[in-house]
C-alpha cells in the first residue's frame, strides 16, 4: 500500500515539493484543527507539520500507522521527541542540515526588522499617524551606529545577525557556549562581559534543556540600563516575569520578541493569559510578533522542498541523496 502522507498546513505550500511528497505516496492536503489532526491521524503514515499542532502523546495514540513525522524547523519543541522515539517514530527536520540552513536568511532578516522597529519605535509611530497625529518630537529615536550588539549563539542566525550589526557600523560582540564559534570582525567575551556591555542583546540559542530560563532576574540586572532585548529564537529561553519586572520597573529601554513560551494554543485563547502579551498591547517598550521569523515564502518553500527530498531519501536512501545533499 502505498504512504499515507498528510501535509497538516497546506496553505501556500510550495506545490514542487507537493509534487515531490507524490512520489513518494499519497498525498492529502489539509489546514486542520486538533480534532481534525486526530481523526486524520488514524489512517496516516507520515505527518508534515509546520509548528500549528503540538504532536504529542494523544496525536501519537490516535495514530497507530505513522511511522514519521516531517518539520521544517530547526526547533522541535512542537513534537514529544522522546515519545516519538519510543515509538520508533522518526522525525525529520532541519536541525544539523547546516549547509542548507546557511542558505535561510528569514528570520535573521526578521530579527533585524525587529531591532529597528524598537529602536525607533516604528509600529508605535505608524499606529499614532493611523490615529490622525503627527508628532515627531514624541518618536526621537537613537543611532544603532556606534553602539554595541551582543549576540548570544553565534550559530547560523547568529552569525546573519552579526554580519548585519557590523554593516550597521555597531560593535559586535558575541558570546557562545562553543568557544570555537567566533567569526571575524566579530569580538568573543563571556556571557557576563555581554550581559554588562551591550546596548541590544539579541538571542539565537537552540531551546535545550541547559537554555530553559537561559536570561531571569539576574541577568537582567547585570544589563545596561536602557539596553534593548530582542528574541526570536524559543520563548522558554528567557524568564517571562523577570522580563516584564525589567520592563516595569523602566531597566530595560525596550524588548522584541518574536516567540513566548507555550505560543501555540490550539484554541487560540492562550493570548489573554500571557502577561506579556497583555503588557504589549497597552505600552511601547514591548513588540511581539507571532513566530513569523522564518515565514517567508521564499524560506517556506525553499525549507518545504528540502524536507520532500529529505523525506524521498529516508524511505528511498539512493533516489534523493543527490537532491538532500
Ligand atoms: P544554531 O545554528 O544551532 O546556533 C545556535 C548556537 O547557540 C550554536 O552555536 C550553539 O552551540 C549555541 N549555544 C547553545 N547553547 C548556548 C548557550 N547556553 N549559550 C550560548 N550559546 C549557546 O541555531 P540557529 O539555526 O541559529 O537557531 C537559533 C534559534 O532560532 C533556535 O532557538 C531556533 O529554534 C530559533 N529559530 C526561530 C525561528 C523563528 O521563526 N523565530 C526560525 C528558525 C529558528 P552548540 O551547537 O554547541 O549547541
Amino acid at each position: 500500500m502505498a504512504l499515507r502522507i498528510v501535509i497538516t498546513e497546506s496553505t501556500d505550500y510550495n506545490p514542487a515539493a507537493i509534487e515531490r511528497y507524490r512520489e513518494i505516496g499519497d498525498v492529502r492536503l489539509e489546514d486542520c484543527s486538533r480534532a481534525d489532526l486526530l481523526d486524520l491521524a488514524a489512517h496516516t503514515d507520515v505527518l508534515v507539520v509546520r509548528i500549528r499542532h503540538r504532536l504529542d502523546a494523544e496525536v501519537m495514540d490516535a495514530s497507530p500507522c505513522l511511522r514519521c513525522i516531517v518539520t521544517p524547523t530547526t526547533g522541535l519543541n512542537h513534537i514529544d521527541t522522546e515519545e516519538a522515539a519510543r515509538r520508533g517514530v522518526a522525525v525529520l527536520s532541519l536541525r544539523g542540515e547546516t549547509d542548507f540552513l546557511r542558505t535561510i536568511p528569514a528570520t535573521a532578516e526578521h530579527t533585524w526588522g525587529l531591532l529597528l522597529a524598537l529602536q525607533r519605535r516604528i509600529p508605535w509611530a505608524a499606529a499614532s499617524v493611523g490615529g490622525g497625529e503627527w508628532g515627531r518630537d514624541a518618536f526621537r529615536g537613537r543611532d544603532l551606529h556606534g553602539r554595541t550588539l551582543g549576540i548570544m549563539g553565534l550559530g547560523r542566525i547568529g552569525r546573519l545577525v552579526a554580519g548585519y550589526g557590523i554593516a550597521f557600523g555597531m560593535r559586535v560582540v558575541a558570546y557562545d557556549i562553543d568557544p570555537t564559534r567566533t567569526m571575524s570582525s566579530v569580538e568573543s567575551i563571556s556571557r557576563e562581559a555581554l550581559l554588562e556591555t551591550s546596548d541590544v542583546i539579541s538571542l539565537h540559542v537552540p531551546l535545550v534543556p541547559e537554555t530553559v530560563g537561559l536570561i531571569g532576574a539576574r541577568d537582567f540586572a547585570r544589563m545596561k540600563p536602557g539596553a534593548l532585548l530582542i528574541n526570536t529564537s524559543r520563548g522558554e529561553v528567557l524568564e517571562e516575569p523577570a522580563l516584564l519586572d525589567a520592563l516595569v520597573n523602566g531597566w530595560l529601554g525596550g524588548a522584541a520578541l518574536d516567540v513566548l513560551a507555550g505560543e501555540r494554543g490550539d484554541d487560540g485563547t492562550w493570548l489573554n493569559e500571557n502577561a506579556l502579551a497583555s503588557y504589549a498591547g497597552t505600552h511601547d517598550d514591548l513588540l511581539i510578533t507571532p513566530h513569523i521569523g522564518g515565514a517567508t515564502l521564499e524560506s517556506m518553500h525553499a525549507t518545504e522542498m528540502f524536507m520532500a527530498c529529505k523525506l524521498g531519501a529516508f524511505f528511498d536512501p539512493r533516489a534523493d541523496r543527490q537532491e538532500v545533499e
